[in-house]
């Protein structure tokens, strides 16, 4: 039977061969669970004719399974000690390229144009580097790039943010951010057990399938987004509040209730309480208002 990468055994093994040490900094937490990989891959839909697009492929452990799996991988890494490593652990899958770059740094539609095939299925799959979850994700998603889904592991109160429903803890303006672009969901969740070294934060598997059309007409999405952030900006305070506040330079509180009554929604609610519907008809009925 083969030996994977992703086993603590032939991970160690690698380690020692080349010495390498994990930087922290670089978020290297390395998968050494062979079934929570297959688990990703079989949760995206890839197949023998997909493509894959993957961020940090460390030692090769996920990259191996999507060469595996499907028909092209291309991964993005950013440590340049990974280079040498990923040619020996890789060897054996010709349907690999790897890019040295920082994928924050990368033109990715570039890249699909390059190595994959006129309309070929593409999935991204990942398991990010935790520092920079949420600034990848957000360039992904907003760059709306020629991809199926974004199936990645990330921390687990990240996940559960980027999926949440209103009227719940996790939910703010990072949830109107990705759900605006892409309807999310969570896969599983998974023990730091999986991971070498082991992380100090509980991960989940997070699923983004791209919109083709936003789910809400938003006048303008800058005023939209700045105003969603306006409105869980004290989470404990009301709408009517918080709004106060950003809009002190434009309205009195009064004029802010006038306007709140007019669209019939309650000033006295929580921002956490507005479904994306809401804070639509919020934004747009401000954006129309000003000057
Ligand atoms: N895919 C491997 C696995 O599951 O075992 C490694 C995952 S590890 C959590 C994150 C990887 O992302 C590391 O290899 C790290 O060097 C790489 N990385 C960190 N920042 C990056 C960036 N800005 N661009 C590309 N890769 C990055």
């Amino acid at each position: 039977s083969k030996k994977y990468i992703a086993t603590p055994l032939k991970t160690k093994e690698i380690l020692n061969k080349y010495k390498f040490t994990f930087k922290k900094s670089l978020g290297q937490n390395f998968l050494v669970d062979v079934n929570v990989l297959k688990n990703i891959i079989n949760s995206t839909g890839i197949d023998q004719s997909s493509g894959a697009i993957e961020i940090g492929p460390g030692m090769g452990a996920l990259t191996e399974q999507l060469a595996i799996y499907a028909n092209k991988v291309v991964a993005f890494e950013i440590d340049q000690r990974l280079l040498p490593i990923l040619g020996d652990t890789l060897g054996d899958y010709p349907n690999v390229e790897i890019i040295h770059q920082d994928i924050l740094e990368a033109n990715v539609s570039e890249v699909i144009q390059t190595y994959f095939e006129p309309g070929q299925d593409i999935h991204v799959v990942a398991n990010l580097p935790y520092y920079i979850t949420t600034p990848i994700l957000m360039k992904l998603v907003r760059d709306k790039l020629p991809v199926s889904s974004f199936t990645v592991m990330i921390q687990k109160e990240v996940a559960e943010r980027m999926a949440a429903k209103p009227n719940s803890k996790s939910y703010g303006s990072l949830t109107i951010a990705v759900q605006y672009y892409t309807e999310a969901k969570i896969v599983m969740t998974v023990p730091k057990s999986v991971f070498m070294p082991q992380p100090n934060v509980d991960s989940s598997i997070l699923q983004l399938t791209m919109r083709e059309e936003p789910p809400v007409h938003v006048e303008n999405e800058e005023f939209f987004f700045n105003l969603v952030q306006a409105s869980f900006a004290q989470r404990r305070k009301t709408l009517r509040n918080n709004l106060t506040s950003y809009f002190k330079e434009q309205y009195t509180k009064e004029g802010i209730n006038e306007i709140l009554e007019r669209i019939d929604i309650n000033g006295t609610r929580r921002g956490e309480s507005l479904d994306m519907a809401e804070f639509a008809l919020l934004a747009n009925t401000f954006y129309k208002e000003r000057m």
